[in-house]
């Protein structure tokens, strides 16, 4: 069995870089993704393809994104300069491809300007877009457990990489969050966090002394994988996300948290926040405790996430009078027993 490494090009240290959940800084994609699969992926190696297609699922059922699947990947366009022109797509290269790349080390294409890489990988969001001269952005090879089983997480942590996510072990917080001290677990980036550090994450390296297993696992999406991508990938529309006690009896409190802290996410996902009762400002904080009179009540939410989306929400809260409270909560519970 080769042994793959699987970075992202940033990864490798180009100028600027920084590398789920967290957003490495370098993009998103629209909600519709286009994807294809590379020269003769498609004919070669349909399993391979097929298992690929068949983890897309992991995304578009947690998230608002969707994969346009184009098959084999359409030819360029030219360009004025004579350069080719692929897209921005995800356009996989997995074995049997029969791409040539170039002597030079370079991933084919006429103006495409990325070095070649071994291993696996994929190109964030805006690195796909400036290397559209590329016949490929992401790479996907396959490394397999020890009883010949593609490891699951291994293609999701590509497709990680190409809708923006970093990976996970190289946090600043990823040594003192885990205990890890593996000799190539850990790194300083601090940007970018949407949630705590993840050791499910399979956006991890394989660490298996320290029961990480990352792109070698099997287990799929984490949970924090998934909050991570519904932060960078929301619900159409730009709605605030709330959640609370929003009807109370008369007397009791009104409880109302917004955007993803009260979900988990990490401060850093939720910028930005103002809350506003009956038209007047009420601060800043996640949640909010309110004793209000009977009646309903408006409130307004507004923040952002951390690429600057905008996001609002206006939506009443009500309290009940005593008699108010009888008729409408009580008397329909007693009701159906008599
Ligand atoms: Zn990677």
């Amino acid at each position: 069995m080769r042994l793959l490494l699987f970075v992202s090009l940033s990864g490798l240290g180009a100028a600027g870089a920084l590398q789920a959940a967290t957003w490495e800084g370098q993009g998103l994609r629209s909600a519709l993704i286009d994807l294809c699969f590379v020269g003769d992926g498609l004919s070669n190696n349909p399993t391979r393809v097929q298992e690929i297609r068949a983890l897309l699922p992991e995304f578009t059922r947690a998230v608002n994104v969707r994969f346009n699947d184009l098959g084999n990947c359409p030819a360029p366009t030219i360009l004025a300069n004579g350069n080719e022109d692929y897209g921005a797509g995800l356009r996989i290269r997995v074995s049997g491809s029969n791409i040539t790349d170039p002597a030079s080390g370079m991933i084919a294409g006429k103006g495409c300007q990325h070095a070649q890489v071994g291993s696996s990988f994929a190109m964030f969001p805006d690195e796909a877009e400036a290397h559209r001269s590329c016949v490929y952005n992401v790479q996907i090879w396959d490394d397999a457990d020890s009883s010949g089983v593609h490891y699951r997480n291994h293609p999701l942590h590509e497709i990680g990489h190409a809708l923006g996510l970093r990976h996970e072990h190289i946090r600043a917080d990823a040594i003192s969050s885990s205990a890890c001290q593996d000799a190539d677990f850990g790194g300083n980036f601090s940007d970018g966090y949407i949630t705590p550090y993840d050791r499910f994450s399979v956006m991890n390296y394989y660490h298996p002394s320290c029961g990480i297993s990352g792109n070698y696992g099997h287990q799929g999406l984490s949970a924090l994988d998934v909050l991570g991508l519904r932060v960078l990938y929301p619900d159409a529309g730009n709605s605030a996300r709330y959640f609370g006690k929003l009807v109370a009896r008369e007397g009791e409190a009104i409880q109302v948290y917004g955007g993803w802290t009260w979900l988990g996410a990490a401060p850093n996902a939720t910028r930005n926040i103002n809350w506003w009762l009956d038209g007047t400002s009420q601060g800043q904080n996640s949640s909010y405790t309110w004793q209000l009179r009977p009646g309903a009540h408006t409130v307004a939410l507004q923040y952002t996430d951390l690429v600057g989306k905008s996001f609002s929400s206006t939506f009443q809260v009500t309290v009940l009078t005593d008699e108010q409270y009888r008729r409408r909560v009580i008397a329909p519970i007693v009701s159906p027993l008599l």
